[in-house]
């Protein structure tokens, strides 16, 4: 409801004569203010938003009109004024301009979060292939009792686990909760990579069966 609507549902207009210090008498007709000489009192105040009417020179209008009219004010003016003169703490619907550019604020912050969080899941599906990728690439060389182990694939092992599981809770949840909370960033990991493959000819063996 804007301020308006709301001066009239709250005020009578023979409340707000009263409060102006006008006589209102037992028929609800009061002396207009806009026609001289009105010795009989002319001018009739109507219950709820019935507002006023003069039968002598035709004022006629609302709570608010009656305020306009009465101190020379604009429509806007005389709601301020009605809203301070009767303590009423309305407050215009219409968003300040710093409400405004705060919601935009927030509107961007959230769009760089999404982008950021699609990024994040884009990077963590291809470390997801790339790991697959290395894991059946350099599998477990069994001779005889013996199993070898290629670091990649011990590495490749290490992080499936928990990539999977991110992607997973990341469809789960829309992605809401990884905002910015990507497990290895871009750089080091490929650089982390680089130094894998520099150093993935000779086999290891990590445990032996
Ligand atoms: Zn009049």
């Amino acid at each position: 409801m804007d301020m308006a609507q709301e001066i009239r549902q709250r005020l009578t207009v023979r409340e707000v004569v009263e409060f102006y210090g006008f006589q209102v008498n037992r028929s609800g007709f009061m002396k207009c203010p806009w026609h001289s000489g009105d010795h009989t009192a002319s001018l009739k105040l109507y219950d709820g938003q019935g507002g006023f009417h003069c039968f002598a020179c035709g004022a006629h209008g609302s709570v608010i009109d009656f305020v306009m009219r009465l101190f020379d004010l604009n429509f806007r003016q005389a709601i301020l004024r009605i809203n301070a003169d009767f303590r009423l703490g309305l407050t215009e619907s219409k968003p300040d301009r710093a409400a405004q550019s705060a919601t935009l604020e927030a509107r961007r912050k959230e769009q760089r979060k999404n982008a950021q969080a699609e990024a994040n899941f884009r990077f963590m599906i291809r470390e997801f292939q790339y790991w697959k990728e290395i894991r059946n690439t350099f599998q477990p060389i069994r001779q005889g009792d013996v199993v070898f182990y290629h670091p990649l694939y011990v590495e490749a092992v290490k992080r499936l686990p928990y990539i999977e599981y991110w992607l997973d809770d990341f469809v789960e949840k829309g992605g809401k909760e990884h905002w910015g909370t990507c497990p290895f960033t871009q750089e080091t990991t490929t650089s982390q990579q680089r130094n894998l493959l520099n150093t993935c000819m000779p086999t290891k063996i990590i445990s032996s069966s």
